[in-house]
């Protein structure tokens, strides 16, 4: 591992901060803190942090002696100075006289001494940082040093790599108690550059940014050179099936598999994201026959617990000629997990004297044999946070097994980590949106309603897949909307180009729940002379690209086996038909219809089916050139024209997004259509 410190860059930020009036050691601090954060191999996902011991003026204007440590809630790689919230470091210092603070003492002790009340939480790991003296320190959960500390003799190793350079704190859980403990060792020999953390990392010291910072580029360098020594190769593969089939197939079976029924609520899932990752690295662990042993050990640091869970489902090898079996063989897998998960709890629940609620049991990492590893999780942010990891701990692991075992903390010291109150807290309390870990696909989504529609599930926690015909527009579109929208280009009228979007939605998000067949076109023509090619035309788009899609959505909702909601736009033509407007009210009603035959067909299966019935909405369909000429031809303003209805209010795309919302949130509706017009009495439904 190489120092990535450039004096010029330092300098560079140095400047920059300065001309805000931040010192040039809290800005070398943020500086040394990116590099850090932006290397995998050293931090993951909030796994580390770093302090600076330095003064400041308080808010009286008193110049205090205070400890700039992370905050939570930051990100190392891309920290700024208020991610590293000043604390007065004479208050910390005393609490090392006491023999015991408990963990939410110890958060409302450091919130009390913040310079600054508005900060985030400094990090739990802010005594250890306050009571070694060195001006500057980092930590971090590096994999190498995770290679040699997951290991029974991780003690004599370390004396081996770095002699008395370095001193070896026991394993305890991050905070009060780990503290004092590391600061004890640390005064038993106060010339050491920095200290490893049995089974959970490494602090490095200096008297300036550069020489912590690059201790611990040097100690992880160590770590590293000494895990490439006497290594063995691992692992023995496991006979496998010749091919394990389509990932796209594969994955919404395992989704299924791991989605559990919500106990409050009759038809609701508690469903996860999947976020998919192969490599060799990943398939030389996954495949391997003791893939059982080393796999379910445990987790390779205490932080990853509450990602990951503390080990992966293992997953039946799919046999891609037998795709049946998988189905059967993947539900056993998830039902293993969570018997083993409950009877886990049970254990050490009662060991904490019956106070612990239990989270919810399904895996976070799924290993799929012959195929790779998914992260999961409840947004498909949190999959990628669990896949990171996933993919750290298949180093740390394969590590640890070339140069001895795997042998990480014991189940005990896992369950305090999973279920301590401050680690709880780090998830945040926030109530989840209502469509979390769902994932809906819109068609025609570029569109003014496809768009209003794909925010509205956006914005109520769902993962949406927005399609169109132009596939620019689509992916603009998702960038607008942000996180992990995902736009695709799809012509609904190809049954090729369907099939090619809803395999992609799957490979990225793990399946599809709702979807909302959208797309579509107004062709006219007086029905007795319109030409046989427009009516075509028309029922190819209007009807049997709604049959083609919901068919596909169908497929993956069956192999999921976990109900779903199809939503079509019919308008209100299907219900009141419009003169000259046959080619277009003519295959809408069909869909009409064909949202009734899928209630009907797939009710017992717990797939909804619903329509929306719009009329007049300022869209593509319904342009502001045709708004103009329209209502001049009737003699209205333009006002008028659009109101003229009986509530004399506009309706607006927005308005037709809410009612799909509604539709796929009405756990116990389906066949109905919601009219969404203002009020039209001739095409109100009897
Ligand atoms: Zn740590």
């Amino acid at each position: 591992m190489k120092s990535a410190f450039v004096e010029r860059d330092a300098q560079d930020v140095v400047a920059h901060y300065g001309s805000f009036g931040i010192a040039p050691d809290l800005a070398l601090r943020v500086y040394t803190t990116r590099l850090l954060g932006r290397d995998p191999k050293l931090v993951l996902h909030g796994g580390g942090n770093t302090s600076v011991k330095t003064r400041v003026r308080d808010l009286n204007g008193e110049d205090v002696e205070v400890l700039c440590v992370k905050g939570s809630g930051w990100d190392m790689g891309t920290i700024e100075p208020a991610g590293l919230p000043a604390v007065r470091l004479g208050n910390l210092l005393k609490l090392r006289e006491r023999d015991a603070l408990s963990d939410e003492d110890m958060v409302k002790l450091q919130r009390a001494n913040l310079i600054d009340p508005s900060s985030p939480n400094p990090s739990v790991e802010t005594l250890l940082h306050a009571f070694i003296p060195h001006t500057f320190i980092d930590h971090t959960h590096s994999t190498a040093v995770l290679g040699i500390v997951d290991q029974p003799n991780s003690r004599e190793l370390c004396e081996e790599i770095y002699g008395e350079r370095m001193g070896f704190v026991r394993y305890i859980m991050p905070g009060f108690g780990l503290a004092k403990e590391a600061a004890e060792v640390f005064d038993r020999n106060p010339k050491v550059e920095g200290l490893i953390l049995d089974k959970h990392g490494i602090f490095t010291f200096g008297a300036n940014a550069r020489e912590a910072y690059e201790r611990m580029i040097e100690m992880v360098t160590l770590a590293e050179v000494r895990l490439t020594k006497n290594r063995k190769s691992v692992f023995v593969s496991a006979q496998l099936p010749q091919s394990s089939g389509a990932l796209a197939e594969i994955v919404p079976i395992l989704r299924g598999a791991v989605a559990l029924p919500d106990p409050k609520n009759e038809g609701a899932w508690k469903r996860l994201v999947f976020d998919f990752r192969t490599s060799d690295a990943i398939l030389n662990f996954v495949n391997g026959a003791d893939v059982g042993r080393y796999a379910r050990g445990g987790v390779i640091t205490p932080d990853h617990t509450i990602r990951t869970k503390n080990w992966p489902m293992i997953a039946p090898a799919p046999d891609g000629s037998k795709p049946a079996d998988f189905k059967a063989a993947a539900k056993a897998a998830a039902a293993e997990f969570v018997d083993h998960y409950k009877a886990y709890f049970a254990r050490n629940n009662e060991r904490a004297g019956g106070t612990k609620t239990m989270l919810d049991p399904a895996p976070r990492v799924i290993l799929v044999p012959g195929l790779g590893l998914f992260g999961l999780g409840r947004s498909k942010k949190d999959a990628r946070v669990a896949a990171d990891l996933a993919e750290a701990a298949v180093e740390g692991i394969t590590s640890a097994e070339a140069i001895g075992h795997f042998s990480p903390i014991g189940e005990e010291d896992m369950f305090d980590c999973e279920y301590w109150s401050l680690e709880q807290a780090k998830l945040g309390s926030a109530k989840e949106l209502p469509l979390a870990g769902q994932v809906a696909v819109i068609t025609g989504a570029a569109g003014a309603i496809g768009f209003a529609t794909a925010k509205a599930f956006a914005a109520a926690g769902a993962e949406v897949a927005l399609l169109d015909l132009d596939g620019e527009a689509a992916r603009a579109k998702a960038k607008e909307i942000g996180g992990a929208a995902l736009g695709l280009a799809c012509d609904v009228t190809d049954d090729a180009s369907v099939r090619a979007a809803f395999d992609k939605i799957s490979e990225t998000f793990g399946g599809v729940d709702i979807l909302v067949s959208n797309a579509g076109a107004a062709w006219q023509g007086r029905i007795g002379e319109v030409d046989d090619a427009t009516m075509r035309k028309s029922f190819e788009l209007n009807f049997f690209s709604h049959q083609r899609v919901a068919q596909n959505a169908v497929r993956i909702m069956l192999a999921q086996g976990t109900g779903g909601c199809l939503l079509f736009n019919t308008s209100k033509q299907a219900i009141n038909p419009g003169p000259n407007f046959g080619p277009y009210g003519l295959p809408k009603a069909a869909t009409l219809f064909l949202s009734r035959q899928y209630a009907l067909d797939y009710g017992a299966d717990g797939i909804r089916a619903n329509a929306v019935n719009a009329d007049r909405i300022r869209s593509g369909l319904l342009s502001d050139e045709m708004i103009a000429s329209r209502s001049k031809a009737r003699g209205l303003s333009e006002k008028d024209y659009m109101s003229g209805n009986l509530l004399q209010r506009e309706v607006t795309a927005d308005d037709v997004a809410q009612a799909f919302l509604h539709q796929a949130l009405a756990l116990k509706t389906t066949a109905d259509v919601t009219t969404v017009d203002g009020g039209n009495i001739a095409a109100a439904l009897r």
